[in-house]
């Protein structure tokens, strides 16, 4: 049996004086279900001395290499210190923002992974390949650019997939529970066929894409759907609180 897992992209949103308030008015969470907040770097200081009730601090960007000269990039060894857990990789708008290609994204996962922190690796189709009937490829190419040969790799300690239809990214337009579970299920099935059935079985999978208060519990009572990355509902406490509590 899976733990249901909500997690909180803020994106660009919240100063690091922000973020601690945000900590201060968030009521008690269920301790059934499992909870992050990917914050800004910037509040990542703040937010490792604030009392966070259980919910885990993620990152939503870092470089794949120990140091060196990448002008305004930050790497895993100095996220550490601040309690970072958890890293954003292969969010669409750090694909198509940031053009980072699926080579630089698998590098970031196996870093990560071999860090020792748990990557959460996004996946999603546009509009355009989904009218096209290539939603499921699309996805399965996207975790076959990490998954696809794994000479020498060691899985992080848990695989998370988020499954994140590009057009229902902060659109308001969700995909229906129905397509999203057959989506995460065909994820699920080519995890299997990559990484094996055990993997597969305990691998949380994720949808994001626009998940409220009010649509979670259709999506998140999905067979194969473990929970949501959330972006806009999940920056006022009591809508993250409410998501938590709904799952
Ligand atoms: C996201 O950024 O990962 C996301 C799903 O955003 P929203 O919930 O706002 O669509």
């Amino acid at each position: 049996m899976r733990k249901l897992l909500i997690m909180a992209n803020w994106k660009m949103n919240k100063t690091a004086g922000e973020a601690v308030a945000f900590f201060d008015s968030l009521p008690a969470l269920p301790a059934e279900v499992d909870t992050a907040v990917f914050a800004p770097l910037t509040a990542l200081d703040a937010l490792s001395k604030a009392p966070l009730a259980g919910v885990g601090l993620g990152a939503q960007n870092f470089h794949p290499a120990a140091a060196g000269a990448f002008t305004g990039e930050v790497s895993l060894a100095m996220l550490a210190p601040f309690g970072v857990r958890y890293v954003l990789t292969g969010h669409s708008e750090r694909r198509d923002l940031f053009k980072e290609s699926d080579a630089f994204v698998a590098e970031k996962y196996w870093a990560a992974a071999d860090y020792g922190m748990m990557p959460v690796l996004c996946v999603g189709e546009s509009m355009a390949i989904r009218e096209a009937g290539g939603a499921e490829a699309h996805t399965r190419a996207q975790l076959d650019a990490v998954f696809g040969d794994m000479t020498g790799r060691v899985l992080p300690k848990e695989v998370i997939i988020a499954y994140e239809p590009i057009w229902a990214i902060g659109t308001g337009l969700t995909a229906t529970a129905e397509d999203a579970e057959a989506m995460c299920a065909s994820l699920r099935a080519h995890l299997a066929d990559r990484l094996g059935k055990d993997v597969a079985a305990q691998a949380r999978i994720l949808y994001g894409g626009s998940v409220k208060p009010d649509n979670c519990a259709a999506l998140f009572a999905q067979e194969n759907i473990d929970g949501g990355l959330i972006g806009g509902a999940s920056l006022e406490p009591a809508s993250f609180a409410a998501l938590v509590e709904k799952g």
